[in-house]
């Protein structure tokens, strides 16, 4: 089963992602993560990458690409995915459709997770103080709520007319959500 957690930041895609992966025992990819990890390593790929993530942007979808790839094509994704973070623009979305077609393969869930925008600034603040992750400063959370509406939110409609997207609600506890998930993959 192909997986993808869609969801503006904030949204708990990171959490429930983990859990999920679990549960379903889907291994999961974030590119959030594998950018995250590609800066503290130093490559040049991370050194590409972080002026556009420090700056709440998007860092381009070529370089996204070059990733989503490697990973999307690796053995260990044969058996399916949970994708976090990811596809996050128009194109992508395409490119993961072609990557999984050429091996007879194709995206069967989509989950998205809806949390009120008061709520996602108030939760990114709170992360902020807590984890101290450089890209939740208060201006870089405005931006990249803007650019998931401007970049992201098109993917709602892209996946929802081909009938694979289920709304779920993402206020309450976490193990609410997580079971209303389980739900909707039939788990
Ligand atoms: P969040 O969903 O909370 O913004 P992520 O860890 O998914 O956190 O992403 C952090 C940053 O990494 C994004 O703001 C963006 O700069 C970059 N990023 C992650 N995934 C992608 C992607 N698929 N395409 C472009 N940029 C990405």
């Amino acid at each position: 089963m192909n997986v993808i957690l869609l969801g503006p930041p904030g949204s708990g895609k990171g959490t429930q992602g983990a859990l999920l992966s679990e549960r379903a025992g889907l291994p999961r990819i974030s590119t959030g993560d594998l950018l995250r990890e590609a800066v503290a390593a130093g490559t040049p790929l991370g050194a590409q990458a972080q002026g556009y993530m420090d700056r709440g942007l998007l860092v381009p979808d070529e370089i996204i690409l070059g990733l989503i790839a490697d990973v999307l094509g690796s053995p260990g994704a044969a058996g399916g995915v949970l994708m976090d973070g990811f596809p996050r623009t128009v194109p992508q979305a395409e490119a993961v459709d072609r990557l999984l077609g050429e091996r007879g393969r194709q995206i069967d869930r989509v989950l998205l997770i809806e949390v009120p925008e008061h709520e996602l600034e108030r939760r990114l603040l709170g992360r902020a103080r807590v984890q101290g992750r450089c890209d939740d400063t208060p201006e870089t959370i405005h931006e990249r709520l803007r650019v998931y509406e401007e970049q992201t939110a098109p993917l709602v409609e892209y996946y929802r007319r081909r009938g694979v997207l289920v709304d779920i609600p993402g206020v309450g506890s976490i193990e609410d959500i997580a079971q209303f998930i389980a739900k909707a993959l039939d788990l």
